[in-house]
């Protein structure tokens, strides 16, 4: 379906990312959107409330997160066919991006409501753009599991991708974190990229072996965690050992041998029949 958003009478959702850190960077389009909006519907209304008052208005705000997305979206869905110009935004950065949104755009689109994002920042590409890695491919997977023995496993599933991979991580966290990228991935390099757009912005680059030997107490803050892509030498040569590694995890998973084999040989451009041999053997 084609749909044009700014030359049609259609209702309209208007995402506007927000700042991560430095409230200059809101963008003067974002400010006019907000400045004309009847409901601002956000993660945190204490949050979005500041961001809002700071900029000299005073808006209804209504909190559409996680735990009850469905039900406030259905409401937003209900305001903006009424004809009020309803904005969302997160706490920070882009809406749906490691943050509630997504279930709110699939639902507008549903009632055929148009949607129009206003650009701004974004922690993951602003980390990315400034990492000195590879920029041409990159792979966002936002947040790790918490559980290490998931983090390992969604870690192993990345391990030969090529691109340059993309991580956020929670302050109390990034030790261990960074202990799982050295494991798994092994010593790539990598790039720290902590409390952007703030006073205390730094970027650390160096690689996985020399980032698990920081000083925790100076990893404070909001980070990203940019890590190398596999090399292509390398994923070009992965060993016996490591593929049969990859059909047990995919079979601890409750893949059945079979299927496990043909995901392994996807993923790794190994023939088949190849891993198959090597696995019973
Ligand atoms: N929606 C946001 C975006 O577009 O980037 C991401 C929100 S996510 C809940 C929060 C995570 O983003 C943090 O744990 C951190 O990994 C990253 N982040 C947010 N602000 C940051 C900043 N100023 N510097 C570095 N990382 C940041």
């Amino acid at each position: 379906m084609r749909s044009q958003n700014f030359l049609s009478n259609k209702p309209l959702l208007y995402l506007v990312a927000t700042p991560i850190g430095n409230l200059q960077d809101l963008s003067p389009r974002a400010k006019e959107i907000i400045e004309q909006a009847d409901l601002i519907a956000c993660e945190d209304t204490r949050v979005s409330g500041l961001l809002i008052s700071n900029l000299g208005f005073k808006k209804p705000l209504i909190s559409l997160r996680e735990h009850n997305e469905v039900s406030e979206a259905n409401y937003v869905v209900e305001q903006i066919l009424s004809g009020k110009k309803v904005v969302y935004m997160s706490d920070a950065g882009y809406p749906a991006i490691s943050d509630p949104g997504s279930k709110l755009v699939q639902i507008a689109l549903e009632h055929c409501i148009n949607v129009s994002v206003i650009p701004g920042p974004n922690a993951g590409l602003s980390a990315l753009v400034a990492s000195g890695l590879n920029t041409d491919h990159f792979y966002f997977h936002g947040f790790l599991s918490p559980k290490e023995s998931q983090r390992n496993e969604e870690l192993r599933k990345l391990a030969t991708r090529e691109e340059t991979l993309i991580f956020y991580e929670a302050p109390h966290r990034i030790m261990k974190t960074l202990e799982s990228l050295y494991e798994i991935l092994g010593n790539r390099r990598a790039c720290i990229a902590r409390e952007l757009t703030k006073k205390h912005e730094e970027y650390i680059r160096m690689n996985l072996e020399e980032m698990i030997a920081l000083d925790p107490e100076s990893l404070k803050g909001e980070m990203v965690i940019v890590v190398e892509g596999c090399l292509k030498e390398v994923s070009d040569s992965i060993d016996d050992k490591e593929i049969i590694n990859l059909v047990n995890n995919f079979e601890s998973m409750g893949i059945s041998t079979k299927d496990a084999i043909k995901k392994v040989s996807e993923l790794t451009k190994v023939s088949k029949n190849y891993i198959y041999k090597i696995y019973h053997n």
